[in-house]
């Protein structure tokens, strides 16, 4: 049935096989998407949302990257907010509501309009490998495909375990199978695997709740999208989300359940996501609340299915169905689907190098939750990188490594491999050490010149970027060049409360002031000629505002930067022998024998390495 050897197959077709597949394909390699069910292409398991607080920066690198999570997140939306509006803009997020079913959609018609992809649907329950080097994967009919590389992309259905109360079954999903077999083979091959768990909350009826009990949370005024290119446009309509709250005798009615919660009974034994923790968990950890947030969330345009965000439960379906019932707005609810927990196997990260290929076997790759991250976005950017990996050792090309200070993408994929992680893994802008050089809004800047040099992004990309980025660049030239007198400056100035000036001075240093905006400054009539002549449009506009404003910030960042970018490129050779070292601290030569740090900077990371273990390094290396 399968004749011919890919060059890349990707085992999975989520959030990160989708991607995987997609860049690997769009390199020009030949690659097979198998998937146990073709009908749920990018499946958003949890809630019906893209971006958000450090996410949305990264499917604005995915974007910036040729990657098509902004593309399809942006066709798909029912809602856009920019998160963090009032903070910095380091700190801004973008978030869309998604439409869950059109996500899935829109996914499969992406991945069937790209050229060098074929797809298959059915398990695989074993990998091909001969001589250290994966060969092809075995699919549970006993159908073999040979490959170059392999990225496997399981998410949370390896050997996934349910848990709705008392009751258990095997499913990767609600609905779907579990997968068995690759985890047992990789433990044969020397793989150290793991559990995690996650949940999710149950989906009601829309029609059954009373909105008018709730506060309406509608989208921006001026929704925006996440991708930089022409291929879609921001949202014209939008749906509002409501909020609602938990009550002291929903958090008892929920009490009543705990003796049959898998949660509190000993049965779920794995860690799970710290920051998304399940509505018993939050009612017992923080017993003195009297109330939880929770976001009713429309699951698309042309449903009445709702999403219960904040409500994540495995408590009986029971208790479940009376505590909602009480919960303002609820009174009649009736139920889609009740909520349950997930428990599956992980690989912990230390076991990839910085191209998310394995190291113990040549042309194996792993990404998304498969390495112990939660979260679309977290997958999806995985699902990119290890699919341009696998195209380009399939091509014999440079591997790609984005670094800290280039990508939040940079910041995870480091994370991952070089600390590793014990509970699910989800980005934070607190993360990133350069979080004003990783914005969202100068992504494009970023990545889409590495994008466009490996080939992943278009001449036509290449050159809006750039031209944008000329303009902007030219604006805050103008704003550094040109004077502004007194009598233009001061009526404005003293206006936002700011003090005069008595003489005539370069307006960038008027811009820069903590009260003076581009509105502001827009008021001045050099200014708003100069916008008119250039036409500059609003992402030039915000641009020119941020670099104006955080100058300071970004250049210091920069510095520090080039400082770390200096140890990143002393490079260790890969089988370094660490024992040889004598004045290393046993702990430092056990963990980097064991983690093979690329660079000194990746060692530096590891915890457990000191300063002077580094220094001993430098020496070595006659630094
Ligand atoms: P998945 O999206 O899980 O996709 C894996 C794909 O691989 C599936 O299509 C599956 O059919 C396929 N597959 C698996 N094994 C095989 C095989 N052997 N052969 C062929 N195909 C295979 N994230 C959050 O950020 N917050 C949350 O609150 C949250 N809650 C969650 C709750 C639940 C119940 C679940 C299931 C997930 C939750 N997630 C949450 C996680 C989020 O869904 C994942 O992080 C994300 O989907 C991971 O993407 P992925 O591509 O790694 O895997």
């Amino acid at each position: 049935m399968f004749d011919k050897e890919y060059d890349v197959v990707v085992v999975g077709g989520g959030h990160a096989g989708s991607e995987a597949a997609a860049s690997a394909a769009n390199l020009g390699c030949s690659t097979l998407l198998i998937t146990m069910n073709l009908q749920n292409i990018a499946q958003m398991s949890c809630n019906p949302a893209m971006g958000g607080i450090a996410k949305g920066q990264i499917v604005r690198e995915i974007d910036a990257l040729g990657g098509y999570s902004g593309i399809v997140s942006d066709r798909t939306a029912i809602q856009f907010k920019m998160l963090n509006k009032s903070k910095g803009p380091a700190m801004w997020s973008p978030r869309v509501q998604s439409d869950r079913m059109r996500f899935a959609e829109e996914w499969r018609l992406l991945l069937e309009q790209t050229p060098n992809l074929d797809f298959y649907q059915e398990m695989v329950n074993g990998l091909l490998i001969e001589g250290g080097k994966v060969v092809g994967v075995r699919t549970s009919l006993g159908i073999e495909v040979k490959a170059k590389t392999v990225v496997l992309t399981n998410g949370t259905f390896l050997n996934g375990l349910i848990h709705i109360g008392e009751k258990q079954f095997g499913g990767g999903r609600a609905g779907e199978r579990a997968a068995t077999g690759i985890t047992e083979q990789l433990i044969d091959l020397g793989f150290d695997s793991g559990r995690m768990k996650t949940g999710t909350p149950p989906r009601v009826d829309g029609r059954s709740l009373d909105y008018s009990k709730m506060m309406e949370q509608p989208g921006d005024d001026n929704p925006e999208k996440f991708s930089y290119s022409d291929l879609s446009k921001p949202l014209t309509e939008q749906r509002s989300c409501f909020m609602t709250y938990t009550s002291p005798e929903v958090h008892d009615l929920l009490r009543e359940g705990f003796d049959r919660s898998p949660m509190f009974n000993g049965r779920i034994k794995s860690i799970g996501p710290r920051y998304c923790p399940s509505i018993e968990d939050k009612i017992n950890r923080f017993a003195d609340k009297e109330r939880h947030q929770m976001f009713i969330e429309p699951e698309g345009w042309n449903t009445v299915e709702v999403y219960v965000n904040g409500f994540s439960t495995s408590l009986p379906e029971d208790v479940q169905f009376k505590a909602l019932r009480s919960v303002v707005g609820f009174e009649n609810v009736k139920f889609f689907r009740p909520g349950y927990a997930i428990e599956y196997d992980y690989f912990p990260p230390t076991q990839l190098t910085h191209t998310l290929e394995t190291k113990l076997i040549d042309g194996l790759f792993f990404a998304g939750q498969i390495n112990g991250t939660t979260g679309y976005e977290e997958a999806a950017s995985q699902g990119l990188m290890a699919g341009i990996n696998a195209a380009l050792k399939v091509k014999e090309e440079e591997s790609f490594i984005l670094t800290r200070s280039e990508a939040y993408i940079g910041v995870l994929i480091d994370d991952l491999i070089t600390k590793g992680t014990e509970e699910p893994y989800r980005m934070f802008t607190s993360r990133a050490e350069y979080r004003t050089l990783l914005r969202q809004d100068n992504a494009d800047f970023r990545l889409t010149p590495v994008a466009h040099k490996i080939g992943l992004a278009s001449d036509d990309r290449l050159l809006r970027m750039e031209e944008k980025q000329k303009k902007s660049d030219n604006f805050v030239q103008f704003f550094k060049e040109t004077s502004v007198t007194p009598i233009e400056a001061n009526p404005v100035l003293k206006e936002k409360g700011s003090s005069p000036i008595n003489q005539s001075g370069k307006m960038f240093k008027i811009f820069a002031r903590p009260q003076i905006n581009l509105e502001d400054m827009r008021r001045l009539e050099k200014v708003a000629d100069y916008i008119e002549k250039n036409e500059l449009d609003k992402e030039v506009l915000e641009q020119t505002e941020i670099q104006v404003k955080y100058s300071g910030y970004i250049e210091k960042e920069k510095n520090n930067a080039d400082k770390l970018n200096r140890l990143e490129n002393i490079k260790i050779p890969k089988d370094f022998d660490y024992t040889k070292l004598k004045s290393l601290s046993y702990e430092a030569c056990e963990k980097m024998t064991r983690i093979k740090p690329a660079t000194i900077s990746q060692a530096s990371r590891i915890s457990g390495v000191s300063p002077s273990d580094i220094s001993v390094l430098l020496v070595y290396m006659g630094r």
